[in-house]
């Protein structure tokens, strides 16, 4: 049997049972970028089940709508329900490409049930929970800077040790300068999620700005580059990245270039990027396996800068993120704090450390399983599929 096709490691294991549970989850505030508006988290959580009702949760963190990514809710639920899962449960060969945050929540519930009984998980979360990575808080385009700057301070109140920004064309320069302004002490990242084509100029601008609030650090501090514009040109443009590459004052990341396995060596291979955004939801469950065609400059640890990035994850999602092995363990994540996020999440909440850093929660599995009661209040809608 070879479920490569799913992005498992080897044989899927034998299910009694796989449930779909859609669930929307209000967002605590409305997070609004160069692609859109999030104020509701509306995900697909899968629960597989075995012959001995043991059970594992795995998280589909595709946005709502095909914004940011082509892959969206109602898409993954499609795919999941006709035909991931029921490949999975007949544990059969399976050609699908694409959908990868739909296939690493299959990935990811089959991994929680298999740690549930596996030494293996004392490994990784020993690796990966360790130091703890510190929060780089991301603030979305505010009309306001008031609002912002406010935000913004609520964010380092709470422990965040870096700031990033979401820009669009005309919301830029003016809200960037301010929070650099008011933030003297505080490493300062921008997003632009594929904005500026055509306006190379204003990308340049920015990056002068951010230059900037890293000049002062230390070359430690400096390597974990804090201060970077993310993906400015759209996701295919790697050479466009390159040439921009060349102009900046500050290091470009990667976050919608890396779209599969691969991208991430071609990216370092022309120059487009001295850092890549890794975000496990997206990377077909290799973070946690090692299955598939991991990119392999992520796995040399010779590649790009790495840090962790999120999807606005639940706690299920944000669990299994913080438990990769793609990224080193203190390396910064934009994965903050359940409450910063959502009043109540589907989880036990998942908080900083007194330290200011995120780690993986205690527990067995690769992640916690919801709360029932929070689960009952969120779902929308749920389908149990037997083989
Ligand atoms: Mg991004």
């Amino acid at each position: 049997v070879n479920a490569t096709g799913i992005g498992l490691d080897g044989e899927p294991p034998r299910l009694a049972a796989v449930e779909l549970v859609r669930v929307r989850l209000p967002l605590r505030r409305v997070l609004r970028s160069g692609h859109g508006e999030e104020s509701v988290r509306e995900l697909v959580l899968v629960r597989a089940v075995d012959d001995d009702g043991n059970e594992g949760w795995g998280e589909c963190s595709a946005l709502e709508a095909a914004t940011y990514t082509g892959e969206y809710t109602e898409g993954a639920w499609v795919v999941l329900r006709d035909v991931l899962v029921p490949a999975l449960l007949a544990r059969r060969d399976l050609v699908v490409r694409g959908h990868p945050f739909a296939k690493s929540a299959i990935v990811g519930a089959v991994t929680d049930l298999a740690w549930r009984r596996d030494p293996v998980r004392e490994v990784l979360v020993a690796a990966t929970d360790g130091a703890g990575r510190p929060w780089t808080a991301v603030l979305g385009i505010h009309e306001s800077i008031d609002d912002l700057l406010t935000v913004a301070a609520d964010a380092i109140d709470r422990g965040a040790s870096a700031l990033k920004l979401k820009v669009a064309v005309g919301h830029d320069l003016e809200p960037l300068r301010a929070l650099v302004d008011a933030m003297a002490a505080t490493p300062i990242a921008v997003d632009a999620n594929q904005g500026y084509d055509g306006e190379e100029d204003r990308v340049v601008a920015l990056g002068e700005l951010l230059a900037s609030t890293d000049a002062g650090r230390s070359r430690d501090e400096r390597s974990h580059a804090r201060a970077y514009v993310e993906q400015p040109l759209a996701a295919d443009d790697l050479l466009g990245h390159a040439a921009l590459a060349a102009r900046l004052a500050v290091p470009i990341a990667l976050d919608e270039s890396i779209r599969a396995v691969g991208d991430a060596d071609a990216a370092w291979a022309l120059g487009s990027a001295r850092l890549v955004n890794v975000k496990p939801a997206r990377l077909e469950g290799s973070a946690w396996t090692g299955a598939g065609r991991t990119p392999s400059v992520l796995v040399s640890g010779n590649g790009p800068g790495r840090f962790l990035g999120g999807m606005l994850e639940s706690g299920v999602g944000r669990a299994a993120a913080l438990t990769t092995r793609l990224v080193d363990a203190t390396a910064p994540t934009d994965l903050g704090p359940s409450s910063w996020y959502f009043e109540d999440d589907i989880t036990d909440p998942i908080e900083l450390g007194q330290d200011g850093r995120m780690r993986p929660p205690a527990g067995d599995g690769l992640v916690p399983a919801p709360r029932a009661e929070r689960l009952a209040e969120a779902v929308v809608d749920r389908l149990l599929i037997r083989p």
